[in-house]
C-alpha cells in the first residue's frame, strides 16, 4: 500500500530512502497496527514523501502486524506537519477481526460477575458506570447495591431528595456526580415519562452525561455500535497502536475515539465494549502489564516493541500543596452541635461539615483570633476556642490538608450565612442522618464516641 501524506499536494519524485518505523518514534509518535497514512518526516511544500506500509502477519490468525516506512524521496528540513493531520491509527479489517473475535472468546472466560452486569437495565447501567468514573470496581459495589435497592427505578431517585442521595453517595467522592445524576433522573421523568431514552441526542443531553458515558448506555444497554473511550480503554487502544503521543491530549483523544469506534462490531456492541473495558482492568493493566497472559498479545505493537513502561506517555508528575485548615465542634447550651452546608461550585457543594476554615496564622494564639474572626463572619457567632481535639491529615485533588479540630462553645451572636448554602444545630445523634463529607464523618464519630481518634 502506498499513499501520499495527508495534505501534500508537491509532485516531486522519489528517492527511495527507508526508514523504520520504530525508530522515528518522536516524529511519527506511533506505530500502527495497520494505518494506512503515517507522519514519515514532515511533508513541506518543497517535498512530497510516500509512505508505504507492509504488513506481515505471523501465522493464519493475524500475528502481529508490522509496518514499514519507505520514504521516496530525501526530505530537507521543513517544519513537520500537525500530527493530526497525518496519523492514522486504524488497523485493517483483518487485524480488527482477529482482535474482535479473541477478545470476545476471551471476555466469555474472563469477565467478572458484577451487579450492574445482572440485567442491561438502562438505569443501573448507567448507574454503574457514574460510580466507576474515577472509582474502583471494589469500592463501588457496595454502594451500588444500597443505592438500588433505596432507588430501584429511575422515578424513585427522581423522586428522592438530594439530601438522601447524598447521605447514600457519602464516601464515595466526586459529589457533583450524584447531583447530577439525581437531575438527570428527573429530567428522565419530566422529559421522557420515567423511561430512559435510547435516542443518542437525548442520553448525551442528560445533564452529567458525558460522551463516554453515553456510549456506555447505548451500546450496553440499547445495543447501539456506540464507541467508549474511558481510562482503562485509553491505556489499552494507546497500546494496540504504539501511539506516543499524549493520549489525554486532543490529538490523541481524536484518534483513539476514531480507533475505538472503528474496532465496535454491530454485532453485540456492548458485550465488545465491555470486554475491551474488561481487558484493560485486568490484563492490561497501568505498571506491569500481564502480557503472557493477554489475548491480543500476538496483534500488540507494544509488546513487541518493549514499551509497556513508555505506552501510554506517562503524565507529567503532580505537585502538591501543603494545607493548614481548622473545623469547629462548636457547640451551645442545650448540647447541639452547629454544622454547615457547603454552597453549590464549592468543595463538597451539598454535603455538610462543622464549620470550617483555612488558618493563615502561623502561632496557636494568633489562629484563635484568625477563626473566632472567620467563624463571626460567614455565621454570625462569637465563640470561645477551646482545645484540639484532633488533627486529621487527608488529600483533595492536589492539597495535602491538615485539618485540626478545636472544641468551641458559643457565646452568643445571631445565626447568619455568608459562603454557606445552610446551617443547622443538631444533636450528636442527629448527625448520622446528614451527608457529611469524609473528615466530617470522622469527627462527628469522635463526638459520638466521645473520644479522641488521636
Ligand atoms: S500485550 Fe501487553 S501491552 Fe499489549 S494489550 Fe496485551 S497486556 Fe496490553
Amino acid at each position: 500500500m502506498s499513499r501520499a501524506i495527508s495534505g501534500c499536494t508537491s509532485s516531486h519524485k522519489p528517492s527511495g530512502l527507508r526508514r523504520d518505523l520504530t525508530l522515528e518514534g518522536r516524529r511519527l509518535k506511533m506505530e500502527s497496527p495497520a494505518a494506512g497514512v503515517l507522519p514519515a518526516a514532515g511533508c513541506g511544500l518543497r517535498r512530497l514523501v510516500k509512505v508505504s506500509i507492509s504488513r506481515v502477519f505471523a501465522g493464519s490468525g493475524g500475528g502481529v502486524p508490522r509496518a514499514q516506512v519507505k520514504s521516496t524521496r530525501r526530505a530537507k528540513a521543513s517544519p513537520s506537519p500537525p500530527a493530526s493531520a497525518a496519523v492514522n491509527l486504524l488497523p485493517d479489517g483483518r487485524w480488527t477481526s482477529v482482535f474482535r473475535r479473541t477478545l470476545r472468546t476471551w471476555f466469555d472466560g474472563a469477565r467478572r460477575d458484577l451487579p450492574w452486569r445482572k440485567n442491561r437495565d438502562p438505569y443501573r447501567v448507567w448507574l454503574s458506570e457514574i460510580m466507576l468514573q474515577q472509582t474502583q470496581v471494589a469500592a463501588v459495589i457496595g454502594y451500588f447495591e444500597r443505592f438500588t435497592r433505596a432507588f430501584p427505578t429511575v422515578a424513585d431517585l427522581a423522586g428522592a431528595s438530594e439530601h438522601d442521595v447524598l447521605r447514600l453517595w457519602e464516601g464515595l467522592g466526586y459529589y457533583r456526580r450524584a447531583r447530577q445524576l439525581h437531575k438527570a433522573a428527573q429530567t428522565i421523568v419530566a422529559e421522557h415519562g420515567g423511561v430512559f431514552p435510547s435516542r443518542p441526542d437525548a442520553v448525551r443531553n442528560l445533564p452529567g452525561i458525558g460522551r463516554y458515558t453515553a456510549g456506555a448506555i447505548l451500546s450496553i444497554a440499547f445495543n447501539q455500535q456506540e464507541p467508549i473511550l474511558e481510562a482503562n480503554t485509553v491505556r489499552l487502544l494507546s497500546r494496540l497502536s504504539a501511539y506516543r503521543g499524549d493520549p489525554l491530549a486532543r490529538e490523541g483523544q481524536q484518534l483513539l475515539w476514531e480507533f475505538a469506534e472503528h474496532l465496535v462490531p454491530a454485532h453485540e456492541p456492548g458485550l465488545f465494549n465491555q470486554a475491551l473495558m474488561e481487558l484493560g482492568a485486568l490484563v492490561c493493566t497501568p505498571r506491569n502489564p500481564k502480557c503472557e497472559a493477554c489475548p491480543a498479545a500476538k496483534l500488540c505493537p507494544t509488546r513487541r516493541l518493549g514499551l509497556q513502561a513508555e505506552i501510554p506517555r506517562p503524565k507529567a508528575k503532580r505537585s502538591f500543596e501543603a494545607v493548614r485548615e481548622a473545623a469547629l465542634l462548636l457547640s451551645r447550651a442545650d448540647g447541639k452541635f452547629l454544622i454547615v452546608q457547603s454552597a453549590e461550585g464549592e468543595r463538597w457543594g451539598g454535603l455538610w461539615d462543622f464549620p470550617r476554615y483555612a488558618v493563615d496564622a502561623e502561632q496557636s494564639a494568633a489562629a484563635i483570633v484568625e477563626l473566632q474572626a472567620k467563624l463571626k463572619a460567614t455565621v454570625g457567632l462569637d465563640a470561645e476556642i477551646g482545645d484540639l481535639r484532633t488533627t486529621l491529615k487527608h488529600g483533595v485533588t492536589r492539597f495535602r490538608i491538615t485539618l485540626a479540630a478545636y472544641e468551641a462553645t458559643l457565646l452568643g451572636g445571631r445565626l447568619k450565612l455568608q459562603g454557606f448554602a445552610a446551617a443547622r444545630w443538631v444533636r450528636e445523634g442527629e448527625l448520622a442522618a446528614f451527608p457529611l463529607n469524609v473528615t466530617a464523618r470522622k469527627l462527628a464519630q469522635l463526638i459520638v464516641k466521645g473520644k479522641s481518634t488521636t
